[in-house]
């Protein structure tokens, strides 16, 4: 085995089936990008939340079916509804909706983990049959076993050694073979229930199989932006993308509200030392932004990141003038 690329997938970019297409072509152009990880597709992790939430009437659960339904319908229809895919999918919306009618009676944080999980599970179903159908040899494999995490249900943290173990174990000797797609966002805890890392958390997983897979050489998070920019592209119009940036900025700007990556993102590839490319799956072509231990680069400030809903408190009071602990 060569050097090893992780290709990370966000919502958006598997939100139907011409958006799988479009990262089914940057998988397969670059040789390296063995293992695969996806997100949800956009819209689905809202959706199971609310289904999760032990809430809704049964009509409001209808309702939200209705919407999964036709996500993962309209990606089945256009890939021609395989017989095994199809029925595989049907019984999952199945699963979703008889948990759902359960959370009503019985809600509680790990049921919350395992029904928002199926958001995953089904993007990657239907993206490995994606690749199968173009002639490509992938597989598709269950993070579960390997994403290892404590059981703080809905934020659970990954136990690095475990997951190291196990991803060498079992999915390392698949990448000769296949190309591996399997589920960010999703890991569980050592019973084996299902649990979350934080919603966003689908870079961080595809981080943490970067660091655990022997020579990877990349970890590429594509998204809807074009890279990382000097800030919210949605919001300034003006903001430009930034080709490289070292790992401290990066992890500062998560950490203050970029939603391009996750705050625990970077962690995982400074450990190992392993650049970062952030890119857009619908137009690789613009190329994307490097986030690496070092850069040549050295501007006065590198962005400016938003974090919403804050709120600033101005406290003045002539005791401050000239002391100390005020605040405290
Ligand atoms: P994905 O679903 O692919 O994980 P996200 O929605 O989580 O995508 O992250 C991408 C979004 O992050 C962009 O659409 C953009 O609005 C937002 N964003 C916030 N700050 C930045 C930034 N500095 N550079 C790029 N994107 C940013
Ligand atoms: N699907 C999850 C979410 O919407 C994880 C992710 O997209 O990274 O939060
Ligand atoms: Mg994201």
């Amino acid at each position: 085995m060569n050097q090893v690329c992780v290709a990370k997938f966000g919502g958006t970019s598997v939100a139907n089936y011409q958006a799988m297409c479009n990262c089914a072509k940057i998988v397969t152009n670059n040789p390296n990008t063995k293992l695969v990880v996806l997100s949800a597709s956009a819209g689905v992790t809202n959706l199971l939340v609310e289904l999760a939430s032990g809430t809704l009437d049964q009509a409001s659960i209808e309702q939200r079916m209705e919407k999964l339904s036709a996500i993962e319908n309209s990606i089945l229809n256009d890939l021609g509804r395989p017989a095994a895919i199809t029925e595989e999918i049907e019984k999952l919306l199945h699963e979703i909706r008889d948990l759902a009618n359960h959370a009503i009676q019985e809600h509680d944080d790990a049921l919350t983990d395992r029904i928002v999980s199926f958001g995953e599970i089904m993007s990657t179903k239907l993206f490995t049959e994606v690749l199968n159908s173009l002639g490509y040899k992938a597989k598709w494999f269950d993070v579960r076993k390997v994403m290892r995490t404590d059981s703080v249900f809905g934020k659970a943290a990954p136990i690095i050694e475990v997951i190291g173990n196990c991803a060498k174990e079992q999915i390392a000797p698949l990448l000769d073979d296949y190309i591996v797609v399997t589920q960010g966002f999703i890991g569980s805890n050592a019973i084996g229930q299902t649990t979350t890392l934080g919603r966003g958390g689908s870079d961080y997983s595809a981080a943490l199989l970067g660091e655990a897979i022997p020579g990877c050489a990349a970890i590429e998070i594509w998204t809807d932006v074009p890279g990382i920019y000097t800030t919210d592209p949605r919001l300034v119009p003006e903001a430009h993308a930034i080709p490289e940036i070292t790992f401290s900025e990066a992890a500062e700007m998560a950490t203050f509200g970029a939603k391009v990556l996750h705050p625990a993102t970077i962690f995982p590839a400074v450990r190992k030392n392993i650049p970062v490319f952030v890119g857009s799956s619908k137009e690789p072509e613009k190329g994307g932004t490097w986030v690496r231990k070092e850069t040549n680069s050295k501007p006065t400030f590198r962005a400016v990141a938003l974090r919403k809903n804050q709120i600033l408190l101005t406290l003045q009071s002539p005791n401050m003038i000239g002391a100390c602990g005020f605040l405290a």
